[in-house]
């Protein structure tokens, strides 16, 4: 049983369709794939069609932007309701957001001196929901002002960067209730990936737990194997479900191929069965208007 249980498509920064990934998925012998682009549920009934086409099992998610402690945080939500108001409003911060920041950076690539234009991003993230800076990266690229999107960042789009701008986010705390509220649940993202090195220790992953956090994400390529290891220590004491994963972007990150992480399946299972509580708890609400 092989579960992959975050990836991404071209509704955000990858660079396949939902109906590509699903079936590249087949192809690397996935039993589970998880679907969490950023920010948006766009590309599940697509993926959802062909899963079942395929015979593929698929878990509807999301890797919703946050910010924790003044540091950004990615939280992967599984099986929420992809119509529950509050979190379709706070998603949609998000996203206005990440389209407030796209003209700024562009800015400054040009006063920088790169002739990158608005409309190249615009015609680099056709289809896309979530615009990031994988699309600026790319329009880089294609000028050959850089040669990969890890250039890219590396020189110009990550914090502390000349092409830098921050974006608004969502507060991480309010949104692990916020999924629960819907119905789904709650994975932090490689909690020590990039800028998050060291920032969360086990007091602070006992007190997101509280506010109702399911699992981490121990086995992902930013954690290194003495990361991976205390990590999975910390996931065992506080009885987190802990989870692996590629983070796949299609041919947008190298060394990130579908299931060169993944999830065993006893923690899939305690997963799936903390979605099926969310949602039993969810308020229930009348189904037809009462009389008045
Ligand atoms: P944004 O969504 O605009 O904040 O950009 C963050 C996204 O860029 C994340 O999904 C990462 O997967 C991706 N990313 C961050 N650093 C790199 C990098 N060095 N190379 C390729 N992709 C990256
Ligand atoms: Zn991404
Ligand atoms: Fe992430
Ligand atoms: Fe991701």
């Amino acid at each position: 049983m092989r579960i992959d249980l975050h990836t991404h498509t071209d509704r955000s920064d990858g660079t396949v369709t939902p109906t590509e990934l699903v079936r590249e998925a087949v192809a690397a012998g996935l039993d589970v794939l998880g679907l969490t682009d950023h920010d948006t549920a766009v590309g599940w009934d697509e993926a959802r069609a062909e899963a079942d086409a395929q015979g593929l099992r698929l878990v509807e998610g999301m890797e919703i932007s946050c910010r924790h402690a003044g540091r950004s945080a990615h939280l992967l939500g599984y099986l929420p309701d992809p119509g529950h108001g509050p979190l379709v409003a706070a998603l949609d911060e998000v996203l206005r957001g990440r389209d407030e920041r796209m003209p700024r950076i562009v800015a400054k690539l040009q006063e920088l001196g790169y002739p990158v234009t608005e409309q190249e991003v615009a015609a680099k993230s056709a289809g896309a929901t979530a615009l990031g800076r994988p699309h600026v990266a790319d329009v880089l690229v294609d000028h050959g002002i850089v040669a990969s999107r890890d250039e890219a960042f590396d020189r110009l789009l990550s914090p502390g960067r000349p092409a830098y701008v921050a974006r608004d986010a969502a507060d991480l705390v309010a949104m692990i209730g916020l999924v629960r509220d819907a119905g789904g649940v709650t994975v932090l993202a490689h909690p020590w990936g990039r800028n998050g090195d060291g920032a969360l220790g086990r007091d602070g992953f006992a007190a997101l737990q509280e506010a109702g956090l399911t699992g981490i994400e121990v086995d992902h390529q930013d954690h290194d194997a003495a990361q991976r290891t205390e990590l999975a220590a910390i996931g065992r004491d506080l009885d987190l479900v802990v989870t692996g994963s590629s983070d796949y972007h299609g041919t947008g990150k190298v060394d990130h191929d579908l299931g060169c992480n993944t999830t065993a399946p006893a923690q899939l299972d305690r997963l799936l069965a903390a979605a099926e509580a969310a949602q039993a708890a969810r308020p229930t609400r009348p189904t037809r208007p009462t009389r008045p």
